[in-house]
């Protein structure tokens, strides 16, 4: 007998891949991974109204892109309904399953007030066979408890008597969700379902049709993860919060950042160390561990993670993953733009949390005309203007002849703002603004150096210039 635990991934095509789809993926995959084990994607493509190729395709790019390589599939379910249907004749031939004809109306006009809210069981007896408008609906027992064994909540125990004789097969013919879950789960080998706690309420229905379709076959272990929530506590959704995996990548998110984060939704080494790479969480990650709150998805210390990643990166892999931003900026790809771009990395790298960063703290390097932002030339120019034009003007003068390294710049800035009786960070506030356009970013002698000095004195007699104008205003 193989011992190898085989888990599976099993999202629906239904919309953009969301990072709780990711995490679930993140799990199943590092306990495959732990103890050698297989991870299986299989796309529930059933509710063919709501599934769209792209997100199937968003599927594939997501995993691909964090990296989580899957061993067999992708399996899709509406390629397997003739097992589907085997199943369903199965529990028909059995007395386990039933033909109804009634509609949603015919079951909420019967309902008492005050009943519990249901299918009341009409067709039961009717030896009713197929036909258009009929369902197939399983006999749940109708007293006794099923319990889930899940590994993360312990023995979670469901009445029977809470469930009505669930549809199994839909009057158009197609299979309910919990049916095909069930007939992949047993066909494929699977021994670990880990999923979200969404799902628990559905797995005592499903465990009562694994039994009654697969008596030899051993249920497998359930592991329900804690649900993700936004600062409000509330569940994440799609269209409140900024779920979209897709959305992560395009700004700048590291996969390795990304995962790393995830993994920390529900589960963390005993240690408390945070940072952790692939292999410690594939060594140190268990299921028995993970925790039963709902785990907080903080955008806040997600950015936070990535930005540890960005400044870990060497600047030979940063500078190459900021390529796609520098292909779609306006920066032009002269070699000469690519060498200042490559001395202003290891700056940037320092500074940014994601990616999407990097491009507008450097952009003042590329033209020759830097574009003032108005509230840094008002706050840091403007606010003492004479004091700022004998900054520009000594500045303009010293810097003709200076040696043009840190040094020498902070020395003579250092200087002359001595002579107006100024603090450093005064006096450099107006040369910043005047050659970066910007009253933050990156450090500024660093910056003078790698644009050069020309760039430097055009850029200070140009802010001279307008100073001048504004003054005689
Ligand atoms: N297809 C289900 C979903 O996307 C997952 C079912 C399962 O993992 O058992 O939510």
């Amino acid at each position: 007998m193989n011992h190898k635990p085989r888990v599976r991934f099993a999202p629906s095509p239904t919309g953009y891949f969301h990072v709780g789809g990711a995490r679930t993926a993140l799990f199943n995959w590092l306990f495959a991974r732990k103890l050698k084990g297989s991870f299986i994607l299989r796309i529930e493509d059933t509710d063919e109204e709501r599934n769209k190729p792209e997100w199937i395709k968003g599927i594939y790019d997501a995993l691909n892109w964090l990296g989580l390589n899957w061993d067999e599939g992708p399996y899709r379910q509406s390629e397997r309904y003739q097992l589907y249907k085997k199943a369903a004749d199965k529990l028909i031939e059995q007395g386990n399953a039933y033909y109804c004809e009634c509609s949603k109306e015919d079951v909420a006009a019967r309902a008492l007030p005050n009943s519990t809210p249901g299918y009341d069981g009409f067709c039961r007896d009717k030896n009713l066979g197929p036909g258009p408008k009929r369902a197939l609906r399983f006999k749940v027992p109708p007293i006794g408890v099923t319990v889930v064994d899940d590994i993360i909540r312990g023995q979670v125990e469901f009445a029977h008597s809470s469930f009505e004789d669930f549809i199994i097969v839909k009057s158009s013919g197609g299979p309910i969700f919990v049916l095909a879950n069930v007939v992949d789960d047993a066909d494929m080998g699977i021994t670990h379902i880990i999923r979200g706690e969404e799902h628990l309420p559905t797995t005592p229905k499903a465990i009562l049709l694994w039994k009654a379709i697969y008596p030899d076959i051993p249920i497998p272990r359930y592991a329900h993860v804690p649900l993700l929530v936004n600062e409000k506590r509330q569940k994440l959704s799609k269209r409140r919060d900024p779920v979209a995996l897709e959305d992560y990548k395009n700004q700048g998110y590291l996969p390795e950042a990304m995962l790393n984060y995830l993994v920390l939704l529900g589960w963390a080494p005993k240690d408390g160390r945070e940072v952790l790479n692939l292999d410690e969480m594939i060594n140190e990650f268990s299921l028995e561990e993970v925790n039963l709150s709902p785990s907080f998805f903080d955008v806040k210390k997600l950015r936070h993670f990535n930005g540890i990643y960005i400044r870990d990166l060497s600047d030979k892999d940063f500078i190459s993953l900021c390529e796609p931003w520098l292909n779609t900026s306006k920066i032009e790809k002269t070699s000469n733009n690519l060498e200042t771009f490559s001395k202003l990395a290891p700056l940037v790298k320092q500074r940014v949390e994601v990616l999407g960063q990097v491009i507008p703290m450097v952009e003042f390097a590329f033209a020759d005309e830097v574009e003032i932002d108005e509230k840094s030339w008002q706050k840091s120019v403007l606010k003492n203007k004479d004091l700022s034009l004998a900054i520009l003007s000594e500045s303009f003068e010293k810097f003709l002849h200076l040696d043009w390294d840190v040094e020498s710049l902070h020395k003579s800035l250092e200087e002359i703002g001595q002579n107006l009786g100024l603090k450093l960070s005064k006096t450099q506030a107006s040369i910043r603004v005047a050659i970066t356009g910007n009253s933050v970013g990156l450090p500024l002698f660093d910056s003078m150096v790698i644009i050069g000095r020309d760039i430097c004195l055009l850029r200070i007699s140009k802010a001279i210039e307008r100073l001048k104008l504004e003054l005689s205003d």
